[in-house]
């Protein structure tokens, strides 16, 4: 494609499919429009290249600082020769989600709800992601027939909740989320649907006002859990974008991962959630990285993420500050994480 710099404001009214099909994946790109010295730039990355390579769309490039590597936020994205490097503990399947993928596209880890893995696609690639190395070529729904689900549920009465996720499900266009919808409100047991996604954040052209519409006329509840890791991923267009699912009443969560040189200050923290509140955005969890090969430069331990959530809880009213947890292979819930006083 031909760059459009990040200073020229045309791409912010570009359709969020054009924005999603010209995401950044040339390093060389990169540094010209973040200005970014290309020598120092390359001497950080790997040697090897990859299937989980650079990915980063427009509108989240816009929230970095020109001339920082630095950047807390580009920190997330640019892929590092450490992420090779052997780390103990850190495995392909750190939440062994291998023995809970009970059908193609199946996740049955917790009892009353399951997860679909609807498409192995994402706007873009966050280096910490406990998913990059799922093997989604095998496992995505939407090559299967939906009478594979329906089937499986009517032998799990139990479950009473769909969750979306991925890769990222709001990749699926409009259109095929209204069927999909459509065919979950045919399933009387199911009480609510859950889309856990990172593109809104990220392209937050992705609100359209058919999508929002969508969620606020499904016959269960629907609720948005977003996933943002820093308070300057919240910017203009995102705060139009969040107004509309607000004005349609739609529940909007967001959960956080504990990432070290990015979001691992109370203070940040803290912004974050001040201003996620003002956007209608109710922060949910503060996850504990999850243990997955070539991202063990972002991991925090728990006793230092301890003592930070005790600063945190003093810097925040209760309903503000998002429960701290860690999740662990067969484990039927993740776990609380208590705060740590000095
Ligand atoms: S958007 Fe979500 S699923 Fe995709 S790479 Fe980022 S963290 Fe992983």
């Amino acid at each position: 494609m031909s760059m459009i710099p990040l200073s020229d404001s045309t791409w912010e009214s570009q359709s969020w499919q054009t924005l999603l099909s010209n995401t950044i994946t040339d390093v060389n790109q990169l540094a010209e429009l973040l200005q970014l010295d290309i020598t120092q730039l390359k001497a950080l990355l790997p040697s090897e290249t990859e299937s989980f390579h650079l990915k980063v769309p427009m509108p989240y490039l816009k929230r970095i600082k020109l001339g920082d590597i630095h950047d807390p936020l580009l920190k997330q994205i640019l892929p590092l020769a450490v992420e090779y490097q052997d780390s103990p503990g850190f495995t392909l399947d750190p939440l062994n989600e291998n023995a809970a993928n009970k059908l193609p596209g199946i996740i049955h880890k917790y009892a009353n709800r399951i997860l679909l893995t609807l498409t192995g696609t994402c706007a873009i690639h966050c280096r910490y992601c406990f998913r990059r190395h799922f093997p989604y070529d095998s496992n995505q729904i939407s090559n299967q027939k939906w009478e594979t689900i329906v089937n499986y549920l009517k032998n799990q009465p139990q479950v009473n909740e769909i969750i979306l996720s991925g890769g990222d499900p709001l990749i699926l266009n409009d259109k095929y989320l209204t069927k999909l919808l459509q065919n979950i409100a045919l399933l009387p047991q199911i009480k609510r649907l859950r889309i856990h996604s990172r593109l809104p954040v990220v392209i937050p052209q992705r609100i359209t006002d058919r999508f929002v519409q969508l969620l606020a006329e499904s016959s269960f509840k629907s609720i948005l859990v977003l996933h943002i890791n820093h308070p300057n991923e919240i910017d203009a267009q995102l705060r139009q974008r969040l107004a509309k699912l607000h004005d349609q009443k739609i529940l909007v969560l967001n959960q956080t991962v504990l990432l070290k040189n990015v979001n691992d200050h109370p203070e940040t923290l803290a912004n974050l959630s001040e201003a996620l509140f003002v956007n209608h955005v109710m922060p949910y969890y503060l996850h504990l990285l999850d243990k997955v090969k070539g991202a063990a430069h972002f991991a925090i331990d728990e006793d230092t993420a301890r003592k930070l959530y005790g600063e945190l809880l003093s810097l925040l009213p209760g309903y503000l500050v998002p429960k701290l947890v860690s999740e662990a292979p067969n484990l039927t819930s993740k776990y609380p994480i208590s705060a740590k006083f000095d």
